[in-house]
């Protein structure tokens, strides 16, 4: 950690010693705006130059405190202070109230004081903002091995790997090797000596690193759950298991999807300051993109999809706040948040900032502790917010209307950099039954089995959503018709082998499913209508089945 701090300063300094060697110019520019706002006649030259001069100190305010000169920055200011005090077609007299103005701040800037950069310690104690990606190995101690090789089967369905011992001798070696994502011991090993319990659990601490665990067991007493609970389980399942519940937990339990890492858009004209918000961001494990010209800001936003902007008030061309104003016209950007930066201490601009919607407001220069803190606290709202908007609320998949947004932007991106995707509309065979025979509540059970399938064995990359009721698409970027028909076929056969749990009976479920691919298929609309026709091919060929649309627009 000392290391990585270590170097962010050094990162930082770089960004301050470029910073450094551009002062004198900078100086040189402001001076001139000056020199010639004093040395114009009246009414001819005097209010451009006023404008300019201001416009010069205001940025040169702004970057200065953050790139470690506070002095330079303070003297910027009281002469920003001035020439606004002085109206641009005052009398050549009474413009020469900025002198003393000019003088200090040339005096500083000949000076160059350094101030030390922000403290790299304010950055090590930031919030982590990523956490480690998770194994999905799962360690499985029963002595039965024709129910171990059944549940390893199911599980992998799911995408989980399962390693099963008959004995605790075989466990506790795999553990001082290996430590799983999580466990599941019969009951059976720890319940009746009670030796068991503390073997079991010496064992686990070996490594120091203790994986969830959950017991199964044929018994469902009070004498069982209690002995569960004190031999540190983290769930207890009795057999024979409900795999959908089961694995319900075994994804809670190993967060086997890792957050993505918070995406931040830095929006500010000075490439040097945008880059060291950037760097400290990055240090502490977020995503970046750096925009320096607001014009330049509708790709970034649609391509790198941020869950927050970070954005400079003072900008050539544009404002800070008519470009968030610009930004918040657009539906998807309605709710986006946006922290201003802005060298601008005053009220009025406290004011505007949350007049246009802005979250919140800090000056120039940031620290960058606060900056941090800010930054991920927004950014996480932000994504619960999202993902209430626009997730269905059963499977906390993207909803209908989601989806279709996805495939409208992973279309664009597969053309833009000519790779192919597929569309895989997939519908739950005789899901009717379901309902009619086991209730409504284990219909819901299955959706969700078949959403965790979806997820687990999908690509990262790949989007899957829940399209309607017992529908759900999923679009693969960068796979061809026949490679997703692969893909799709494999899942099927898969889920039609998870053995599903009913009150009073098991039973299996299929699905059948449509694909339609870019190219030729080019336009979204036409892309789901393609998918759609190949899924009701499917139902029609007989159900549990996948059926890949013959690529002309249908
Ligand atoms: P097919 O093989 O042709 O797709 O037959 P099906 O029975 O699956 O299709 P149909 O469209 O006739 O019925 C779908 C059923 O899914 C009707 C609806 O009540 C049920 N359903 C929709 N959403 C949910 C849900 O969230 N939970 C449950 N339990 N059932 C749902
Ligand atoms: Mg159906
Ligand atoms: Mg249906």
């Amino acid at each position: 950690m000392a290391e990585k701090a270590a170097s962010l300063s050094d990162k930082l300094k770089a960004i301050s010693d470029r910073f450094a060697a551009k002062i004198d110019q900078k100086t040189a520019d402001i001076e001139a705006a000056c020199e010639l706002f004093l040395s114009s006649g009246k009414g001819a030259d005097a209010p451009g130059a006023r404008a300019e001069a201001i416009n010069l100190t205001h940025r040169l305010a702004g970057s200065s405190g953050s790139m470690g000169f506070p002095e330079l920055g303070d003297a910027a200011k009281a002469l920003e202070v001035s020439l606004i005090a002085v109206s641009g077609d005052a009398a050549a007299e009474a413009r020469r109230a900025i002198t003393p103005a000019v003088e200090a701040f040339a005096a500083a800037a000949r000076r160059k004081t350094r101030a030390a950069l922000p403290a790299a310690a304010a950055v090590e104690q930031a919030p982590a903002a990523v956490q480690p990606a998770a194994e999905k190995l799962i360690y499985l101690l029963d002595g039965d091995r024709d129910a171990a090789g059944d549940l390893s089967l199911q599980l992998g369905y799911f995408g989980y790997t399962v390693e099963a011992f008959a004995d605790t001798g075989g466990l506790g070696d795999a553990l001082s090797k290996e430590t799983p994502a999580a466990m599941m011991v019969d009951f059976a090993f720890v319940g009746s000596g009670g030796m068991g319990i503390e073997a079991l659990s010496s064992r686990r601490q070996a490594d120091g690193a203790v994986p969830p665990s959950i017991f199964i067991s044929h018994l469902d007493d009070l004498e069982t759950r209690l002995g569960t609970v004190r031999a540190g389980g983290d769930a207890f399942f009795t057999k024979p298991l409900d795999m959908g519940r089961l694995v319900e937990i075994l994804d809670g339990l190993t967060a086997y999807a890792p957050p993505d890492p918070y995406r931040v858009l830095v929006i500010d004209d000075v490439r040097d300051l945008a880059e060291s918000y950037a760097l400290i961001l990055e240090d502490a494990g977020l995503e970046t993109q750096v925009v320096t010209d607001p014009m330049e800001v509708m790709k970034p936003l649609t391509e790198f999809q941020p869950d927050l902007l970070l954005m400079d008030i003072n900008m050539p061309n544009c404002s800070g706040f008519e470009l968030a104003r610009v930004i918040r016209q657009q539906e998807a950007y309605v709710q986006i948040p946006i922290i201003f930066l802005t060298a601008d201490r005053s009220k009025t601009g406290r004011l505007s900032a949350m007049e246009t919607g802005g979250d919140e407001y800090l000056t120039k220069p940031v620290r960058p502790d606060l900056l941090l803190t800010s930054v991920i606290g927004r950014a996480e709202r932000s994504r619960t917010v999202a993902a209430m908007i626009s997730r269905d609320s059963m499977t906390r998949l993207p909803n209908h209307t989601k989806i279709k947004e996805h495939l409208d932007m992973e279309l664009d991106r597969a053309k833009r950099q000519d790779h192919p995707l597929s569309l895989a509309m997939i519908d739950i065979d005789h899901f009717k039954a379901v309902n009619d025979t086991h209730g409504h509540l284990t219909g819901d059970h299955v959706i969700q089995a078949l959403s965790q399938v979806l997820r687990q064995r999908l690509r990262k990359t790949d989007i899957v959503g829940r399209y309607g009721g017992e529908e759900f698409a999923a679009i693969l970027p960068n796979t061809d018709g026949p490679a997703a028909f692969k893909v799709l076929e494999g899942i099927r056969e898969g889920f039609g082998r998870i053995r599903h749990m009913a009150a009073d009976a098991e039973f299996f479920i299929t699905f059948s499913c449509g694909i339609a691919a870019y190219p030729p298929i080019d336009m979204a609309k036409a892309l789901i209508a393609a998918a759609d026709a190949a899924l009701y091919r499917a139902k029609g060929e007989g159900r549990n089945r996948t059926a890949l649309a013959d690529g002309k627009n249908n």
